[in-house]
């Protein structure tokens, strides 16, 4: 099974749908047993959905999408510290 690093770098690929039913399936198995990943997942998925739809002619602004990367990369390294 995945672990929490594999799952994560995997983030992008699943939700384009990219993956192997394999790989795919192994992050599901995952995401059911890890809050942390599956609240990652939600959280990228539904970022997508607002994304596409409100820049549906637009590129997402690069800074924008540095400043949630950001964001997101100091969630997930959960020593509790942001910034
Ligand atoms: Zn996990």
């Amino acid at each position: 099974m995945a672990d929490c690093n594999e799952t994560l770098r995997e983030l992008e690929t699943f939700l384009d749908g990219e993956l192997t039913d394999d790989a795919r399936a192994g992050i599901h198995a995952h995401l059911g047993g890890c809050t942390d990943c599956l609240q990652a997942f939600d959280f990228h998925a539904e970022l997508r959905i607002v994304i596409s739809t409100k820049c549906q002619n637009d590129p997402m602004p690069a800074d924008l999408m540095a400043k949630i990367e950001r964001c997101f990369g100091a969630d997930l390294d959960g020593d509790g510290q942001v910034g």
